[in-house]
């Protein structure tokens, strides 16, 4: 039998609420592995254990280390509580590792959270480590401050051994810090706003804005697949696809030209909350970054935060260029979003912007159309595609 040893961190913190959490997780990771049979999770003292008789290592660590809430994993083996037991199991991972390389260095580091068990914690790693010394006298060699390896040794109700760790996302269990509306376009920005917010436990469905026949396909497809990367994470999303053609072809025809980016953006807020109520959704989530562009200045951010009820987040809004640019490749938007398709018509985009509209002057526009009508049915007209990380 093997087991996968899987840490949590900062949920093991919360008090009370640590049941919650930990179911979630324990969820979560059930829902992941569903796919693959006889596999078994355990939970005890803090830790989750996977037991499995025969599964394919490489897949199930990729699943684990991108399910948020898990700290690190590491393949373990078990045992009995004696010495011996523990000298053989050592011997075994030793072995393993020297399948991969000739020769290394290596220190013993034995935790006994077990008081029960008879030997203190230096002791085992003495003995432990004397024993392989000893047993691979010509390929390995102690070093205790930097060795090459460590071997871990942990004494609770079984002895685990492991000395490969994977490092996991951190971040808290999907689905428990609410749920929230992501503005989604084609951009860098909004994939990497959206991830940050799934990463703390926020449940996501997706808006997008498209000004279809005016823009293609592709920009759609591509959105979509912006959509699809984020299921590597949170294994599914709803993404509601509004065409805002009309509405642009409205502001274009009775409002000033330099302050169709503002109103459209407060369309899309006013569309996107309104979805977000039908769907008992309770924030909204965008990818706007102060000072990035003429539209996201402090006046510009207001004049479109005072169109809607909800909270807006904007876990971008202090980030540099690069800090996010580092972010999409990481979780592999990046690529994508650079394609070269728009997501919004550009036909209208004026040569001049306001840079800092005022909410009274936006208003007075506003009032120039139809804004109940024109929001009813473009949110009337959406399309829903559901996106699932298996399809
Ligand atoms: P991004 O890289 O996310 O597109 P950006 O730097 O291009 O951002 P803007 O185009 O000003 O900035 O958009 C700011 C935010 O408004 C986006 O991050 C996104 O949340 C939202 N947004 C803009 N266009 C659309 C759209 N077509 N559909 C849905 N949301 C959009
Ligand atoms: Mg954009």
């Amino acid at each position: 039998m093997e087991t996968i040893v899987v840490r949590y961190g900062e949920i093991a913190l919360k008090g009370k609420n640590r049941d919650t959490f930990e179911n979630a997780l324990i969820r979560d990771i059930r829902e992941r592995l569903s796919h693959i049979e006889d596999i078994k999770l355990k939970r005890f003292h803090g830790r989750m254990y996977v037991d499995h008789h025969d599964y394919d290592f490489e897949e199930v660590a990729d699943i684990l280390t991108h399910t948020f809430g898990i700290v690190s994993i590491s393949p373990v083996a078990k045992c009995d509580l004696t010495v011996e037991a523990m000298f053989e199991t050592a011997q075994r991972q030793v072995e393993e590792l020297l399948e991969e390389r000739p020769s290394f260095s290596f220190k013993v580091e034995a935790r006994r959270s077990n008081k029960g068990f008879h030997l203190k914690s230096p002791e085992i790693s003495k003995r432990v480590g004397g024993y392989i010394n000893q047993t691979f006298k010509d390929e390995l060699n102690v070093d205790v401050h930097n060795p090459d390896i460590v071997i871990n040794i942990e004494v609770r109700e079984q002895v685990y051994i492991y000395t490969k760790s994977l490092p996991g996302l951190g971040g808290m269990p999907y689905r428990t810090a609410g749920k929230g509306m992501l503005l989604l376009s084609g951009g860098i920005d909004s994939p990497v706003a959206g991830y940050l917010m799934a990463k703390r436990g926020v449940q996501l469905e997706a808006v997008h804005f498209h000004s279809y026949p005016f823009t293609s396909d592709r920009a759609q497809e591509k959105v979509l697949d912006l959509a699809r990367k984020l299921t590597r994470y949170i294994g599914e999303i709803r993404v509601h696809s509004v065409n805002l053609l009309e509405i642009q072809k409205a502001i274009n025809e009775h409002c000033p030209s330099n302050e169709m980016t503002i109103l459209s953006r407060r369309f899309m807020m006013a569309i996107a909350e309104r979805i977000a109520f039908r769907r008992k959704y309770k924030c909204l989530i965008t990818g706007e970054n102060i000072a990035q562009v003429a539209s996201q200045t402090m006046e510009g951010l207001t004049v479109t935060n005072s169109r809607v009820q909800l909270p807006v987040f904007r876990p971008l809004i202090a980030y540099d260029k690069v800090d996010i640019i580092k972010v999409a490749k990481e979780i592999d938007t990046f690529e994508t979003s650079i394609l070269p398709f728009e997501d919004c018509c550009t036909v209208f985009l004026p040569d001049r912007v306001v840079i800092k509209p005022q909410v009274k002057d936006i208003e007075a526009s506003e009032s120039l159309l139809e804004v109940e009508d024109l929001i009813y049915r473009a949110v009337k007209e959406r399309e829903v595609i559901i996106l699932r990380h298996d399809d």
